[in-house]
């Protein structure tokens, strides 16, 4: 969502005529847009300005930003500790931007707007061309959370949910495949739990798949207890919505998801699952996993070690458990730190043999790929499959845009290596 963000912040930029340079040492203006899902955040706003600050070292100082849930969650500190700093926005005040950029620009005084003006944000967003012309790309359509797990900031720097109307999602989506998008990933915290009017997240993508140059879409982050029916009918029928379901569960242990304040168990998790599969045989899954809990003991990650493999996550994102500020898990006593890395390393050990197995699975396997960008390197050119791997190929001719039939020779962790076996119709596939 911050890529989202920091796009829609240019796009206002550019209306007082600013522009983006790719030389980070000679801007008039940085802007930090900044993350506070983990710990360090803060650390690193710190370290950025360091790096400005020796740059600029003998010369006209420039205008310095922060954006995004670190302002909003220590704005006021940062102000104060870093005079530096000439402006804290909020990740729902951004829409602000050039009137707080002009203010800065006329006087000394420091500025701090981190109020909550998510529906402003968007009328405001709304008449502000989105230049993004990529060919897959990011939309957001649902911001904020009501969920409030307990060692989660979400709740407190998005603030509550918000969903945009079907109308201005369907317009803004149009702009960006006129722009060359052919995949559209939509965007929220509880994506969904999106919810505009009683329209929900499934009729909302059935709704945009009918832009015809559109050819993929997906969406990110779901949250299990708003994995409704209607939502697992449309991977059935949409044949543009792609079959990799992120799904964070977070834990494996009934117990862990209890004090964590998830709101759904391992059974409601798995029914989600094994009512997907039925759907559409094709479709695989990846989620989020925090190891070492407060209160998670030997059992509680056994489960979670348990869970990984029953579902053979093609993908996880795991992380240490990191106290933020404010949240109530940050008060509980942690688990040792050292025991904590351990089962993380344990943990992505046996989540890396899944991923292999998965990935060498599909050697000699034909994979449809939406071709994204033209790589450094010379002829080379990166896209993904409908499971989003990406994929590397070799070929003379530029194919960006196109989605093509790729037979799949070796791999890693990361890539996927393939050779082109089909192009011509390449556009009138059905991904
Ligand atoms: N809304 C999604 C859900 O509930 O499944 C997740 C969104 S959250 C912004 C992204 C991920 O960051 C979470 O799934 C969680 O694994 C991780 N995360 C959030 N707070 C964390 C914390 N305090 N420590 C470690 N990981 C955290
Ligand atoms: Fe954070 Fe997701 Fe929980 Fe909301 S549902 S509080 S965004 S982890």
């Amino acid at each position: 969502m911050n890529e989202y963000d920091s796009n829609r912040i240019y796009d206002l930029a550019k209306k007082i005529n600013y522009e983006q340079t790719k030389n980070f040492n000679e801007a008039d203006c940085y802007v930090l847009n900044t993350c506070h899902i983990r710990e360090k955040a803060t650390d690193k706003v710190y370290h950025d300005i360091g790096r400005v600050k020796k740059i600029f070292k003998n010369k006209k100082k420039p205008i310095v930003i922060v954006t995004g849930c670190v302002a909003q969650a220590e704005g006021e500190i940062l102000l104060q500790n870093e005079k530096y700093i000439d402006a804290v926005l909020g990740p729902q005040s951004y829409h602000i931007f050039n009137k707080t950029l002009l203010k800065v620009e006329k006087s000394n005084d420091q500025v701090n707007s981190t109020e909550f003006n998510v529906v402003e944000k968007f009328d405001e967003l709304n008449f502000i061309y989105n230049s993004n012309n990529k060919v897959s790309s990011f939309l957001t359509i649902q911001e904020g959370c009501d969920k409030f797990c307990k060692f989660c900031v979400v709740p407190y720097t998005r603030g509550e949910e918000y969903s945009r109307s079907i109308n201005e999602i369907s317009n803004e989506c149009k702009t960006l495949v006129s722009n060359g998008a052919k995949e559209i990933t939509l965007l929220g915290q509880n994506v969904n739990a999106y919810n505009y009017n009683g329209h929900k997240l499934s009729t909302l993508i059935n709704e945009i798949s009918k832009i015809k140059d559109l050819k993929r879409i997906r969406y990110t982050t779901s949250h299990p207890v708003d994995f409704t029916e209607d939502l697992i009918q449309v991977h059935k029928h949409n044949e543009k919505l792609m079959p990799l379901i992120h799904l964070p569960i977070q834990s494996g242990s009934n117990k862990i998801l209890k004090a964590m304040n998830r709101k759904h168990n391992i059974k409601d998790y798995l029914d989600i699952i094994n009512k997907l599969k039925k759907a559409n045989s094709s479709v695989r899954f990846s989620s989020d996993f925090i190891i070492g809990y407060p209160g998670e003991t030997e059992k509680d990650f056994k489960e979670t070690l348990s869970i990984l493999k029953e579902v053979e996550f093609i993908n996880t994102y795991s992380f240490v458990f990191s106290p933020r500020p404010g949240t109530p898990a940050a008060k509980l006593k942690e688990v040792d730190i050292n025991l904590a890395k351990e089962r993380l390393i344990i943990f992505q050990k046996i989540s890396n043999e899944i991923k292999m197995r998965y990935r060498k699975d599909l050697f000699n396997k034909t994979r449809k790929v939406l071709i994204e960008n033209k790589m450094n390197t010379k002829d080379k050119f990166f896209g993904r499959d409908e499971h989003f791997n990406s994929i590397v190929i070799k070929n003379k001719n530029d194919l960006r845009g196109l989605i093509i039939k790729v037979k799949i020779l070796t791999g890693n962790q990361n890539t996927l290596f393939g050779t082109v076996i089909e192009k011509e119709k390449s556009e009138n596939f059905a991904a």
